[in-house]
Formats: C-alpha cells, structure tokens, sequence
C-alpha cells in the first residue's frame, strides 16, 4: 500500500531530523497564525503529514540540502515549490479527511499533492506545464502516492469529471476567483486560493447551503500567477 512505502523511504532517510526541526517550526508559526488570523481548523493531521512526505525528493536533487529550511525553492520552468508554513496552512485551511476529495490546481513539484494525499481520500491535481507534471506524476508514483491522480491542462477549469470536491487547493494566482472552481466545490465545501496581481491575499471561499459562498481574507501571500498557457 502507498503509505507503507512512505514509510520505509524514511527509514534511511538521512533528513529525518531536518524535517523534524522544520515540524516544530512550523507548529509554533501555526499557533501564532491561530493567534491573528481566523485559522480554526486542526492542524496536527497536518503537522503528521509534513512530518512524513520527504521534500528533498520533490526539488532539484542540488537542492535537496535546502529542502527542510522554511523557503520556496526552485523547481524549473520558472516555477518554485511553495514554503513549508503555507503548504501546512493551506491544507490546514482545506479542513479534509481521509472521506474527503480534494482539487488541487498547480501541480508543481507535487510536494502540495503528496501532503495532501496524506490527509485526504483522493487528491486530483492538474499541472500546466507539462514537463513538471509528468515529473510530479512520475516522482508521487514512484515514492507510493497512490491516491493522488494529475493530468496535464489549465486549472481555471478545474477537473470537472470527478467535481465535486471537499475542498480545492490552489498554489498560484489568478486576479480574480475562477467560476468554475467555486461551482465544482460541494455544498460545505472550500476553495483555497491566492487572489491578486501583486499584492496578493489568500482567500478562503465556502460554500455555503443556499449556493452562496462566504469569504474570507486569511494572510498575505506572494505565488506565482495562475497562467493562461504554459510558459
Ligand atoms: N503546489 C506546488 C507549487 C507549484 S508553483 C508544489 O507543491 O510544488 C505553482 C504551479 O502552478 C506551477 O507549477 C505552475 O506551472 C502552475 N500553474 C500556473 N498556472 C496554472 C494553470 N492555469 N493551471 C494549472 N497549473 C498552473
């Protein structure tokens, strides 16, 4: 089963106690985050995951020394790896469990994904770049993610064929809230998303019984845009 070869990748896994530094870190900004922003929801399933998915196999192999400092990282294709705290705020914010499906738009590394394969019952995450979503795909099969799926394509469609999601996640962003996103959202559900050209905010959209949505401004943020077509 994919989480039982995981496991065994960290068995020798000479960044063990990196990533433990790197837990611990984020735990102690997540509590402060509680503190000034309307961050509810549990975090130790989160905490868990981060603790587990080995990020050094998700960047550039001379990168992998860096992979535990609280930092994006180059990826290719001008392209980075989110920060761990945002990574863990974003699942956080997500609020999914092993029942739940969840969208994520912007592939990348597939670091986000494979966090969020940990949390939820199925992962769907769609890369625009092909390159870097094969290669994702190809790293997330081969370390055990067997419950993420990605395909190549423009997320401001989201993934309709497996619509609707619990929650849906996404690492890049667009100047405004793409429709088809908040319309694939169950009833209940959220939408995680940077909004914004420069300046920009991360959004937490619900929605809500009676087909509205409710919104909220969590922290500022700094992603790369939500494009149109690959580089
Ligand atoms: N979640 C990623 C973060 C990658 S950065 C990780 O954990 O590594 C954001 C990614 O969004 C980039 O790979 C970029 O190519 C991708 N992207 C940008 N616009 C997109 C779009 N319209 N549809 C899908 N992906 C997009």
């Amino acid at each position: 089963m994919g989480t039982t070869m995981v496991t065994m990748a960290q068995d020798d896994d000479p960044y063990r106690e990196d990533r433990t530094a790197l837990v611990r870190m984020i735990k102690s900004q997540l509590v402060e985050l509680r503190a000034q922003s309307e961050l509810s929801a549990p975090t130790d399933a989160v905490l868990e995951a981060i603790a587990k998915v080995p990020r050094h196999a998700f960047v550039p192999a001379h990168l992998a020394k860096m992979a535990y400092r609280n930092r994006p990282l180059p990826i290719g294709h001008a392209q980075t790896i989110s920060q761990p705290l945002i990574v863990a705020l974003m699942s956080a914010l997500a609020v999914v469990d092993k029942s739940g499906k969840v969208l994520e738009v912007g592939t990348g590394s597939g670091y986000q994904a494979a966090v969020l394969g940990l949390l939820a019952g199925e992962v769907y995450s769609v890369e625009i770049v092909e390159p870097l979503g094969l290669q994702a795909a190809k790293k997330l099969r081969e370390l055990g993610y067997e419950n993420v799926h990605t395909r190549i394509g423009d997320g401001h469609a989201g993934w309709p064929e497996h619509a609707p999601y619990d929650a849906i996640v996404v690492t890049a962003a667009p100047d405004h809230i793409p429709k088809a996103l908040v319309e694939q959202l169950k009833t209940g559900g959220r939408l995680v998303i940077p909004v914004g050209d420069f300046d920009q905010e991360l959004v937490v959209v619900e929605k809500l019984a009676d087909g509205t949505t409710r919104k909220r401004d969590v922290i500022p943020v700094r992603f790369v845009p939500l494009t149109r077509h690959a580089e």
